[in-house]
C-alpha cells in the first residue's frame, strides 16, 4: 500500500498509525472481548470512550466549558438543516455569506425553515472572500453562515469575520482541526468526519450554550442540539464505531503536535504544490487568489486558465499509474484537485510534484 498516495477530497487518507491501532481492537475492544460495534452504547465502555474523545476535542480546540460538544450523524449537509432548526427561530431569518459550491448548498437548504438573505453578491466563480466592508448583515439575523473552506473552490478564509454580536456559525468540514482558531469568536461550528478527523458516519457540532433551546417545533429529535447535548450525545444509538475512528485520528494530532504542528504543515505542503503551478508558466493554473488559497484543497487547471480536458484526463490517468489517486476536480468544476489534509505527508506531496514536474516536461 505505500505505494499509493492518496489527495482523497473525502473520504480522504488516515494517518497508517491509526489503522494499526484499529486492526489490533477490531475484534477485542479494550480487552472485553467483543468489538465497539458489539457493544452497547449505554455500556460503561461506550460511556468512558464518549467522555475521552470530548476531552480530546476539548483540548485540542480550547473549547470553553460554555460550549457543549455534540457528535450527530446526517454529515455536513444533515447540520445544512440542523443549523437552520437549531437556531433560526428567533428572528425567522439567517444571514449566508456565498464563496463557493458548499456555501450555496447550504444557504438552499436553510431555505426550506426560513428566510435566507445572502449577505454578499452573487458571483461567477468563486476566486475569494468578499472584503468584509461590502458583506450585508442584517442585524436582526438569527445568526450568520459562512464556509471557512470551501471544499470545491478551494477558497479558505484567513481570517474570523465580525458579526456585530450576531452569532457566527461556520461550516468546517474540510478543515477543522487543521488549524488553531479561537472558537470564542463563533456561536457554533460543525464537520462531518470524513476529511480531516476520521471516517463518514459522524459529524461534529460544537455550540455555544446560550444557543441551546431554541429548535423549532419540527426539528427532528435526532437533529435537535438541545436534546443532543441533555442526553450527552447518547440520544439514539451513535455511529460507536465512526466516533472511536474520529477519536483514533484526534489522539494521532495530539501526539504529532497538536494544531500548531497541523497548521504548520498545511502551510507547508499547499504552499510546496502552489508554488510549483506558480512557477509553470501558466501550464498549470490555480485560480484562487493568493490570500484565500485553501491550505486544504487544491483546485487547479492543467493547460490554458479553463484548462485542457484531455490534457487534465491524460494527467490523471498518468498520475494513477504510479499510484497518485483521487486527484480529479469535483465534477461541478472539473480540472485536478489535491487534498492535503493532516494524514497527506509531505513525503506524498514531494511524490506529486516529482510527477507534475515530469508530465510539465513532455506537455508543456
Ligand atoms: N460542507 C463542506 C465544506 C463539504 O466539503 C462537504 C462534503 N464534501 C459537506 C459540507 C457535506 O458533507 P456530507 O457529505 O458529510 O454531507
Amino acid at each position: 500500500m505505500s505505494n499509493i498516495h492518496n489527495f482523497g477530497a473525502g473520504p480522504a487518507k488516515l494517518p497508517s498509525e491509526v489503522f494499526d491501532e484499529l486492526e489490533e481492537e477490531l475484534v477485542n475492544f479494550n480487552g472485553t472481548g467483543i468489538s465497539l460495534m458489539e457493544t452497547s452504547h449505554r455500556s460503561a465502555t461506550y460511556i468512558k470512550l464518549n467522555a475521552e474523545i470530548q476531552d480530546v476535542v476539548r483540548r485540542l480546540l480550547n473549547v470553553p466549558q460554555n460550549y457543549k460538544i455534540l457528535f450527530l450523524q446526517g454529515g455536513g449537509q444533515g447540520q445544512f438543516a440542523g443549523v437552520p432548526l437549531n437556531l433560526m427561530s428567533r428572528t425567522g431569518t439567517a444571514d449566508y455569506v456565498i464563496t463557493g459550491i458548499w456555501s450555496v448548498i447550504a444557504a438552499r437548504e436553510a431555505r426550506k425553515y426560513g428566510n435566507v438573505r445572502f449577505a454578499t453578491p452573487q458571483q461567477d466563480s468563486y476566486v475569494n472572500i468578499p472584503d468584509l466592508s461590502t458583506w450585508d448583515l442584517d442585524p436582526n439575523a438569527s445568526y450568520v453562515h459562512i464556509c471557512d473552506n470551501e471544499t470545491i473552490d478551494g477558497v479558505e478564509y484567513d481570517f474570523i469575520p465580525n458579526t456585530n454580536g450576531v452569532p457566527l456559525v461556520a461550516d468546517m468540514c474540510s478543515n477543522i482541526m487543521s488549524k488553531k482558531f479561537d472558537i470564542t469568536k463563533f456561536g457554533a461550528v460543525y464537520g462531518c468526519a470524513q476529511k480531516n478527523i476520521g471516517t463518514a458516519g459522524v459529524t461534529m457540532v460544537i455550540v455555544r450554550e446560550d444557543l441551546l433551546n431554541q429548535a423549532m417545533p419540527a426539528c427532528p429529535s435526532v437533529f435537535d442540539w438541545t436534546l443532543t447535548a441533555k442526553n450527552n450525545s447518547i440520544l439514539n444509538t451513535p455511529p460507536m464505531q465512526a466516533i472511536e475512528v474520529m477519536g483514533r485520528v484526534l489522539k494521532w494530532i495530539e501526539r504529532n503536535g497538536k494544531l500548531e504542528k497541523m497548521e504548520e504543515l498545511a502551510v507547508k505542503k499547499s504552499s510546496m504544490i502552489y508554488d510549483y503551478i506558480d512557477q509553470s508558466n501558466g501550464f498549470y493554473y490555480a485560480p484562487v487568489e493568493k490570500r484565500f488559497r485553501s491550505k486544504m484543497n487544491i483546485p487547479f487547471r492543467v493547460g490554458p486558465p479553463k484548462g485542457d480536458v484531455d490534457l487534465e484526463n491524460q494527467f490523471i490517468e498518468d498520475a494513477e499509474k504510479q499510484g497518485l489517486i483521487q486527484l480529479r476536480g469535483h465534477s461541478l468544476v472539473g480540472g485536478i484537485r489535491v487534498s492535503v489534509y493532516n494524514s497527506v505527508t509531505v513525503e506524498d506531496v514531494e511524490v506529486l510534484l516529482r510527477f507534475m514536474k515530469e508530465f510539465f516536461k513532455q506537455h508543456a
